[in-house]
């Protein structure tokens, strides 16, 4: 297997994986290298939703691509807590998004490859050697955008994996609903770990509704699927009509950890193949859209400056984004062990923040003052969590 003796296809930047994360950093390297990107499987699909801001989408005029613009954001558990955060929200469409940055790449000459697979990776003296299913690609840095699953993060044992994050369910078209809110989490029925039921609507008689639950070990996310029906016949929120359609399934399991600090000349991870993604908003999608521009600059500033392969550095993330990652890995690592008590706790604990803090700590743009003010509150959610 393989294809040693395929054509060799000289490019600055080989991208792998065409997410947001893949198209968008191509999009942006395009300006001034020669870059190529892979995928898999079909460009333009994807099994996922994403909710951000709209300030986060016009930092990439991606304002038009987007479903619904909630302003309110809830999370309730039937232990009593309770948080409703306003914010900018904004439901992405996800098939427009994506068809807008595979454009963007076409128009700056990015070669596409669709159902492409990468094989293996060779590091020669000046470039790294890039053998895929289709031909063989000779390149300066490549960029890891494959996701969770990173076959480079699995081979180089890169991530560091404290649990998952199973996620099932779809569009719900034709239902009646009760408000206009974003659901984050609502937690109605006993599990260890419970079910949370997050709803995302994306019209006025449409929703994203999945059902997602933390554990340690990887869960199927079809094993989901009785629970889903159930949460989709009671609810509080919207109720079925004789007309209502189901969408294609969103489904998949978010890897909960972080990156180790290894290096690997001239690979630079980004997205959920980097790990950056906290388990609320700040979730890879959010970070993309926030740290993409940086990471260009970053990298390209090497591929300019140096003629062989870029170093090891990693993307210049800022130390205050580093802190908010740490804390949301812990409130992560709590929800995994903590069960329905660690999440009704947390709800408590930001319920009690003013309206701007809990947003920021939902979307990771806490300043330091507002980091602080949230750390003060971590006894309370500990001990909670032990009563
Ligand atoms: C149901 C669901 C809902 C979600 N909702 C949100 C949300 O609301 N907000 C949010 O911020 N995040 C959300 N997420 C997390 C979401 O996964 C990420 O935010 C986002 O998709 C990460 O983008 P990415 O480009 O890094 O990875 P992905 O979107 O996973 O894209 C990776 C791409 O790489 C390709 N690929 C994989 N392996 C290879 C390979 N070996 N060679 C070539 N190509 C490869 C895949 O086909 C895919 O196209 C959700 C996830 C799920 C499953």
């Amino acid at each position: 297997m393989g294809r040693e003796g395929a054509f060799v296809r000289p490019f600055d930047i080989l991208v792998v994986g065409g997410g947001p994360a893949g198209l968008l950093t191509a999009a942006e390297l395009s300006e001034k290298h020669r870059v190529a990107l892979i995928d898999s499987k079909r460009l333009g699909q994807t099994s996922k939703f994403w909710v951000t801001t709209r300030r986060r989408l016009q930092k990439y005029e991606l304002q038009d691509c987007v479903l619904s613009a909630p302003s309110k954001m809830t999370a309730g558990t039937f232990l009593g807590g309770y948080v409703a955060v306003d914010g900018d929200f904004a439901v992405v469409n996800d098939r427009r998004i994506l068809e807008v940055l595979i454009e963007r790449c076409r128009q700056r000459s990015v070669r596409l490859v669709e159902n492409c697979s990468l094989i293996s990776l060779k590091w020669c003296s000046d470039h790294i050697q890039a053998c895929t299913t289709d031909d063989s690609f000779s390149v300066r840095a490549i960029v890891d955008a494959s996701g969770g699953s990173s076959s480079i993060a699995s081979t180089f044992r890169l991530h560091k994996i404290d649990g998952f994050y199973a996620v099932y369910g779809c569009e719900l078209k034709n239902i009646e609903m009760k408000s206009q809110d974003i659901v984050l989490g609502y937690v109605a029925q006993l599990g260890d770990p419970p079910p949370i039921f997050e709803i995302v609507p994306t019209g006025e008689n449409s929703a994203y509704c999945v059902v997602f639950i933390f554990s340690r070990s990887l869960l199927a996310p079809d094993i989901l699927a009785t629970s889903f029906e159930r949460h989709c016949r009671h609810n509080p929120f919207f109720s079925l009509t004789t007309n209502t359609e189901q969408g294609e399934r969103k489904a998949g399991a978010i890897a909960i950890g972080h990156r180790y600090r290894r290096k690997l000349p001239g690979i630079l991870s980004v997205g959920e193949a980097a790990m950056i993604q906290p388990p609320l908003m700040g979730t890879a999608f959010n970070e993309v859209l926030e740290h993409t521009h940086s990471i260009c600059r970053h990298l390209s500033q090497e591929l300019l400056t140096n003629s062989s392969i870029v170093g090891a550095a990693g993307p210049p993330y800022p130390l205050l984004k580093r802190a908010q990652d740490r804390l949301q890995l812990f409130m992560a690592r709590r929800l995994i062990t903590g069960n329905v008590e660690a999440f009704d706790a947390t709800l408590r604990a930001v319920a009690k923040l003013p309206n701007d803090i809990a947003f920021n700590f939902f979307s990771n743009e806490l300043s330091w003052s507002q980091l602080l003010r949230l750390s003060l509150l971590l006894p309370n959610i500990l001990t909670r969590n032990q009563a």
